[in-house]
């Protein structure tokens, strides 16, 4: 409830990022350490989405964990980066088994010129 809460708040995307018109973001799992991928997910975001980017654990137990991209976005509209990737650990605090991911964001900007 908690969650969904923080979902509501969040605000549409076209308010947090007006110049954005999509971005996609697809992300592989893996269970922490070696393995192979476990899923692989890919979110879309437009500008009537909602500007959530905190992606859930795929532990359904995960208490406060999850793989939070919004400071990765918010750096790469500063710069009005297109693509990028990198790697999350999920911190959540119940017991092991927790995910890391890797991810790959692709963000298309609305032409202003
Ligand atoms: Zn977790």
């Amino acid at each position: 409830m908690e969650r969904k809460q923080k979902k509501i708040d969040a605000g549409l995307l076209s308010a947090s990022y007006p110049y954005i018109a999509s971005i996609v973001i697809t992300m592989d799992y893996y269970q922490k350490g070696a393995g192979p991928v476990l899923m692989r997910r890919t979110v879309n975001f437009f500008p009537g989405s909602t500007a959530y980017f905190l992606m859930e654990c795929i532990k359904n137990d995960c208490i406060s964990g999850g793989f939070n991209l919004e400071p990765v976005i918010a750096t790469m509209v500063e710069g009005q980066v297109k693509s990028g990737d990198g790697k999350l650990v999920c911190h959540g605090n119940n017991a092991s088994g927790h995910a890391r991911v890797d991810y790959k964001i692709a963000i298309q900007y609305i032409n202003t010129a």
